[in-house]
């Protein structure tokens, strides 16, 4: 962190704006104006931080760098920051691979955040002094019989009608690619702008950009509500978010709060009525490989075998040749019971080395179960929102990893006062909460 922002802090706590609110204040330069203070600001406490991030996965302390980096005081909730979906991921960069019939919107918000991936990770780098493992690799995906290239054409077709860089090849053109592809293999296609990156590297790297900034903090306990400031007469509707009430009993208090706790999100809004989020858990299992020098594996493969994704995504290897692969995943309407199961794992090694018959002989080193913040539309909810002081970044289910970098962005703009880039404006971070109630009549009628 640059000492030319540490040295910056804020005179009051920074709001975004809520929707309808002016924007304008907050500035990245540090100096909020009167307007930007909370209606309860002459009660604030004197520690209340500017911005409170409540969740510490990708998503959380993405929102909490970029508030660093803006010359805010940011403080993380997370008991455990790093356990979640965030554990898990295989760090797949892949809006093209990922595109879905009937998800447009979330196409063009991941394409959006995979151009941006090259200039988040170099700004990341040089804030941690951390490698983030970004390879700009490419995806070869194989379909395994018949049926399944004939899914693999509609999906390419899909592609090509959004407009998207995709094409088949022929097998011995992925196999030029890729000489482990295994023998049962019915077509392939090519999509060169799919690549990846390692989503444990990134957390590592966002962690330690955190800790070169001595106004932030990273405080292990979980928020138990969030809390809001006494109106007129009550904390209630209307009432602005001014911090989170820990499970120790401790206040923390801020001028925004970020929610960002992944599939716990959407229940944490229970005391706003206001905002609905809902995000509900989809189990996925991702598992670790150890690859010797032979496995020459290099780009990212996906695959589908007899109608099942699957997917496997090598890393840069180590000094001593070594790679890690990571073969994922399942995808299992499932609370949070981080359960490996046997079924699981036999799943995706079966699928996986039928494309690749090589991972036989690799070492089995972790099964990562967790939980995915998903959503009733796939969408995420990202963006400010009726109730001053509390920004939604949450329900990013199968792409947090990919989208952190426009996430980010997000964040930069609502400090800023600036417009959201256009592709998360695109999507509402209220389109499931209540219609807000009509203004009273200010006609003395
Ligand atoms: C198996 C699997 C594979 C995946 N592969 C990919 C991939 O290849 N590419 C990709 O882009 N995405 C992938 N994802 C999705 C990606 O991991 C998620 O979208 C992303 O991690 C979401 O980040 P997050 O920070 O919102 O949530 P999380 O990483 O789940 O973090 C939420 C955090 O909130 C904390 N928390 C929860 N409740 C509270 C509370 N009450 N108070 C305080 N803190 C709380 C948790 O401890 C946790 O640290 C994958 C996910 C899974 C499960």
């Amino acid at each position: 962190m640059s000492a030319a922002l540490s040295t910056d802090r804020p005179a009051a706590p920074a709001r975004p704006p809520g929707r309808g609110e002016s924007p304008g204040h907050a500035a990245p330069s540090g100096r909020a104006s009167e307007r930007s203070r909370p209606a309860s600001a002459d009660d604030e406490p004197e520690d209340a931080t500017d911005v409170l991030v409540v969740g510490g996965g990708v998503i959380g302390l993405t929102a909490a760098w970029r508030a660093s980096r803006a010359g805010l005081r940011v403080t993380v909730l997370d008991p455990s920051p790093g356990d979640g979906a965030t554990h898990a991921a295989a760090g797949m960069l892949a809006p093209v691979t990922e595109a879905d019939f009937g998800e447009e919107a979330a196409l063009r918000l991941g394409a959006d955040s995979a151009a941006r991936w090259p200039a988040f990770a170099a700004e990341l780098e040089a804030d941690s002094g951390l490698d983030v493992g970004l390879r700009a690799t490419g995806t070869l995906t194989l379909a395994y019989d018949g049926d399944d290239l004939t899914l693999g054409r509609r999906v390419r077709a899909l592609q090509e009608e959004w407009g998207l860089d995709s094409t088949e090849i022929s097998v011995a053109a992925a196999r030029e690619r890729e000489p482990l592809v295994g023998q049962r293999v019915a077509g392939a296609f090519w999509a060169p702008g799919d690549h990846q990156v390692d989503p444990r590297a990134v957390h590592r790297a966002l962690t330690s950009a955190l800790a070169r900034d001595p106004r932030a903090a990273v405080v292990r306990r979980r928020a138990g509500r969030l809390l809001r400031a006494a109106g007129p007469s009550a904390p209630g509707p209307g009432s602005p978010v001014t911090g989170a009430l820990d499970d120790a009993g401790v206040e923390h208090r801020a001028g925004t709060v970020v929610l960002a706790a992944g599939a716990d999100s959407g229940s944490l809004l229970a005391g706003v009525p206001e905002v609905r989020a809902p995000t509900r858990p989809v189990k996925g299992q991702t598992l670790r490989l150890d690859a010797p020098p032979w496995f020459t594996l290099d780009h990212v493969v996906r695959g589908i075998v007899q109608g099942r994704p699957v997917y496997v995504v090598p890393r840069t290897p180590g000094p001593d040749g070594h790679r890690e692969v990571v073969v994922g995943a399942t995808s299992e309407e499932h609370p949070d019971d981080r359960r490996a199961t046997a079924g699981g794992v036999f799943a995706l090694l079966r699928d996986a080395r039928a494309l690749l018959p090589g991972l036989d002989e690799l070492a089995l080193v972790e099964v990562t179960p967790r939980v995915r913040p998903g959503t009733p539309d796939n969408l995420p909810f990202l963006g400010p929102t009726t109730v001053p002081g509390l920004v939604l970044a949450t329900g990013h289910y199968r792409n947090g990893v990919l989208l952190a970098p426009v996430t980010g962005a997000a964040v930069d703009a609502l400090l800023a006062g600036a417009p959201l880039p256009p592709t998360v404006a695109a999507i509402d971070p209220m389109r499931f909460s209540p219609a807000p109630a009509p203004a009273p009549s200010s006609s003395s009628r």
